[in-house]
């Protein structure tokens, strides 16, 4: 997943995108500028600017290693493929953010 950290120049509050998550405009919340980005454009409104882009593939990593450690039954399991349900997805994509947002 690619993300993006930005400045809005109007409040001057850091933000984070990312580009799989959100196919809609992420606004600051000061709600003066917002930034949209997918993989072949980004979109902007107001003024900001981007300070990173990078690259990381923490949920793989996250999936991996709780299966490595024996929390296979955390998935389901259908025909030797894994499955997440989606409740689980979103606390394995919000812990995701938590840690890019801890590496800032
Ligand atoms: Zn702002």
């Amino acid at each position: 997943m690619t993300y993006i950290k930005w400045k809005c120049l109007n409040c001057g509050r850091i933000n984070f995108s990312n580009d799989m998550r959100e196919h809609l405009m992420n606004v600051c919340k000061c709600g003066s500028s917002g930034i949209d980005f997918e993989n072949e454009y980004v979109r902007c409104l107001g003024s900001l600017i981007i300070l990173k882009k990078y690259d990381y593939n923490f949920f793989d990593e996250i999936i991996i290693n709780l299966i490595k450690q024996g929390f296979e039954d955390y998935f389901l399991k259908i025909n030797g493929q894994i499955y997440i349900e989606d409740l689980k997805l979103l606390k394995i994509r919000k812990l995701e953010d938590k840690i890019i947002k801890d590496l800032k």
